[in-house]
């Protein structure tokens, strides 16, 4: 008895050898390729690296958390909702929350300088009084480089006094502040300054704020430790301070939750020419 294979299943054969066979081909092909990867590419600008070079330095896994909110494992938590164990100061904790009580600033017991550095703020409710005496408080990086924290919701102040501020030199682009007694997200990348050898300002601190998951500054130049009614002014200090949060003394209570920081190393030779380990 002669032995009929239906067609559809020779077709079905010949394609998945067909198949099979272009992707060996090409897999050969991009692995030849592969060897003479790095004959004749550039070096590229401002780097000791060639463009595309395998030897330099990978990526670092970092492990993100479940919420963009939640710190990734390689931030410093600065304060869980638990106590003020990380901190010199003494607010109040509650509820997951640490809360201004007129007894100062608080300041941070780790220094930093280039950072990422996310915090949550509530402003207070009921709502009282209004512009810069409405749930006031403050990141001063370094201990004196100010964002502003302010609720800014339906409530206007002078633009450079707003919340996502320098304070006293840059506005926000926009106002993205939510209602009072909603949580609100502050994230921040800040450049420290560069001081040389014999103390002087050689580039000055830079910073970039999200409020909300808004951009509201880019980039911009801090032009020196934040003032009141004047110009900001650089003096040296060292390469890593405490962060403080302020206390604006208003009878108020701004709250602060989900601290974490990650340092950074945003000098020119960590970006451009990290060597390898
Ligand atoms: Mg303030």
């Amino acid at each position: 008895m002669k032995l009929r294979v239906p067609q559809f299943y020779v077709h079905l054969v010949l394609m998945a050898m067909v198949t099979f066979g272009t992707c060996f081909l090409y897999q050969s092909t991009i692995g030849k390729e592969r060897e003479g990867w790095h004959k004749g590419l550039p070096k590229q600008y401002n780097s000791i690296w060639l463009v595309h070079d395998d030897n330099r330095p990978k990526p670092p896994y970092v492990k993100t958390g479940k919420k963009v909110t939640d710190a990734p494992s390689d931030a410093i938590v600065l304060f869980d909702g638990t106590d003020l164990s990380n901190w010199v100061g003494k607010w109040n904790v509650k509820d997951g929350y640490m809360e201004v009580n007129h007894t100062g600033g608080i300041r941070t017991k780790g220094e930093f300088g280039d950072c990422q550095l996310h915090l949550e703020y509530r402003s207070p409710t009921p709502v009282q009084r209004k512009s810069q005496a409405r749930g006031n408080s403050g990141i001063m990086l370094m201990k004196r480089y100010e964002i502003q924290v302010l609720d800014n919701y339906e409530n206007e102040s002078y633009a450079d006094g707003y919340m996502g501020a320098v304070y006293g030199q840059h506005p926000p682009m926009v106002n993205a502040c939510k209602p009072p007694g909603e949580w609100q997200t502050y994230d921040i990348i800040f450049r420290r300054p560069r001081f040389d050898e014999n103390k002087k300002l050689v580039e000055p601190a830079r910073v970039t704020v999200m409020i909300n998951g808004v951009v509201v500054q880019h980039n911009a130049e801090i032009y020196g430790r934040v003032t009141y009614r004047g110009l900001a002014k650089y003096q040296w200090h060292d390469d890593e301070e405490p962060i403080v949060l302020q206390d604006h003394g208003d009878r108020q209570n701004p709250r602060f939750r989900n601290i974490w920081i990650r340092k950074l190393d945003l000098s020119h030779e960590a970006l451009d020419n990290r060597p390898k380990k």
